[in-house]
C-alpha cells in the first residue's frame, strides 16, 4: 500500500516512506519525484504528542536498560511522533517530602534515555533545537514539568530545573499546592498565590512556557491575565462538548490562542463525553476548539495512559474518579496517532489544515518560545509577586 503524506515545511502532499526512520525536507523532496497514486491518507513526519506519562514507564523499568528502546521508540516512529513532550509527574505517594527527589529522578531518566538513543531523540533547550532535531530525522523531546510539587513556595527552584533542561510546566495537578488550585478545586474559585504569580514571572524569565492544564479555572484565568508569553494548555479539551472540570471553555480557548499559544486536546474518554470514548468525539474536540481558537491554536495532547495504568496501578487505577485504563478504541497509542490525519481530512480539513493540527502548531510555539526565547526580565508581572 501506498500512502501520501502532507510535508508539512512546504504544505504539500508527497508518498511517505515506509516505515519512517528518518523523514528530512530534502528527502521529502526526493520522494515526490517517484509519487504514486494514493490510496490513503498519513500525516506527515512530525506529528507532535504535548502530553505523554512514558518516563513513569521508562523509571519503572529501570532495570532494562533497552526498555524505552525495544517498548516506546517503534511506537513512536509508527505514528510519525516528530515532537514528543515527556513530562515529570510525580506520584502522590512521593508527596510532599519525596517530591523534589522523586522529579530529580525523573529528570535523571529523562536525560538518560535520550543520551542512549541519540541518534533517535534530542533534548531540544534553545530556539532551533526542535528544527535541528527533525533536519536530523531524530526526535526532538521537551522536557516538562507536570505540576510543580517539588518546587512547593521556592520558586527559585524554577531557575534550577530549568538549568536541568525543564521547558514547560504546569502549576498544579488536581489539588490544592503552594502556588494555586488545580483544577479539582475550582469550587474555592482560587487565582494563584503569590508564589504562584512569581513561579510564572521565573519561568517566562527562564525561557519555560507556562502549561495551564490541570489549572483551576480561577487560575488560569490568572495567568491569561498576567502571561507576557504565549500560554501553553498541554492536554485540555472542550468544556462546551462536556462539563468536566478539566475541560476549558471557550473564551479561555480564545484566550490562549490570543497569547499565541497552543491548546493540546485530550484524548481521555472521561473528559470527551459521559459515555465510552470514540475517535468521532476526538474529532468533534478538536473542531470545538478550532472554531473558537483558531487552527493556529489547536494541537493534541493526547495523554497515553492506559499502559501506566496496567503496568503500574494494575488493580486500583482510578484517580479522581477517573478509570486510568480506559482509552478510545483505535487511539490507544501513539501508532495509532496518524488515523486522525484522514479521519480530519473526511470532516473538511485541508491538508495545511491537518498539518498544523497534528504538528505544525506545536511545532512553531516551541521554536519561538523555549529557552532563548525567554521574555526579558520574565516582563513586570501585574500584581507583583514576592
Ligand atoms: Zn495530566
Amino acid at each position: 500500500m501506498s500512502y501520501v503524506t502532507y510535508d508539512i515545511l512546504h504544505g504539500t502532499c508527497v508518498p511517505a516512506p515506509a516505515p519512517v526512520t528518518a523523514l528530512t525536507a530534502g528527502s521529502a523532496a526526493q520522494l515526490a519525484s517517484h509519487a504514486t497514486a494514493p490510496t490513503a491518507m498519513q500525516p506527515a513526519w512530525p506529528v507532535a504528542d504535548a502530553h505523554n506519562d512514558l518516563l513513569m514507564l521508562v523509571q519503572h523499568f529501570a532495570a532494562d536498560r533497552d526498555y524505552f528502546r525495544r517498548a516506546w521508540l517503534p511506537q513512536l516512529r509508527a505514528g510519525q511522533v516528530g515532537i514528543q513532550v515527556l513530562p515529570v509527574f510525580v506520584d502522590e505517594s512521593w508527596l510532599p517530602g519525596l517530591a523534589l527527589r522523586q522529579t530529580l529522578a525523573l529528570i535523571e531518566t529523562a536525560l538518560r534515555t535520550v543520551e542512549s538513543c541519540a541518534d533517535d531523540l534530542a533534548l531540544c533547550l534553545e530556539p532551533g533545537d526542535v528544527e535541528q532535531a527533525l533536519a536530523d530525522g531524530r526526535i526532538a523531546v521537551v522536557l516538562a514539568l507536570e505540576g510543580c510539587p517539588a518546587v512547593g513556595p521556592d520558586t527559585d527552584l524554577l531557575r534550577t530545573l530549568s538549568r536541568l533542561g525543564v521547558r514547560m510546566a504546569s502549576l498544579t495537578h488536581f489539588g490544592r499546592n503552594f502556588l494555586a488550585d488545580g483544577s479539582a478545586e475550582d469550587g474555592t474559585d482560587g487565582r494563584l498565590t503569590r508564589a504562584g504569580v512569581s513561579a510564572v514571572k521565573v519561568m517566562q524569565e527562564t525561557g519555560m512556557l507556562v502549561d495551564v492544564s490541570h489549572l483551576s479555572l480561577a487560575g488560569t484565568r490568572h495567568v491569561l491575565d498576567i502571561t507576557r508569553a504565549p500560554v501553553l494548555a498541554t492536554h485540555s479539551s472542550c468544556r462546551a462538548l462536556h462539563e468536566h472540570h478539566r475541560n476549558l471553555p471557550d473564551a479561555e480557548l480564545r484566550a490562549i490562542a490570543a497569547t499565541g499559544g497552543v491548546v493540546g486536546i485530550n484524548f481521555f474518554p472521561a473528559f470527551l463525553s459521559p459515555g465510552p470514548g470514540t475517535i468521532d468525539l476526538v474529532l468533534d474536540h478538536i473542531e470545538h476548539a478550532v472554531g473558537q481558537a483558531g487552527i493556529e491554536h489547536v494541537g493534541l495532547g493526547p495523554d497515553f495512559t492506559k499502559e501506566i495504568a496496567s503496568t503500574m496501578y494494575a488493580g486500583s487505577h482510578v484517580m479522581e474518579g477517573i478509570d486510568l485504563a480506559a482509552a478510545v478504541p483505535g487511539l490507544e497509542g501513539p501508532a495509532d496517532l496518524p488515523v486522525l490525519a484522514g479521519r480530519l481530512a473526511a470532516r473538511g480539513f485541508s491538508p495545511a489544515d491537518v498539518a498544523a493540527v497534528l504538528g505544525g502548531n506545536l511545532r512553531r510555539l516551541l521554536n519561538s518560545s523555549i529557552g532563548g526565547g525567554a521574555v526579558p526580565g520574565g516582563g513586570a508581572v501585574p500584581g507583583g509577586g514576592p
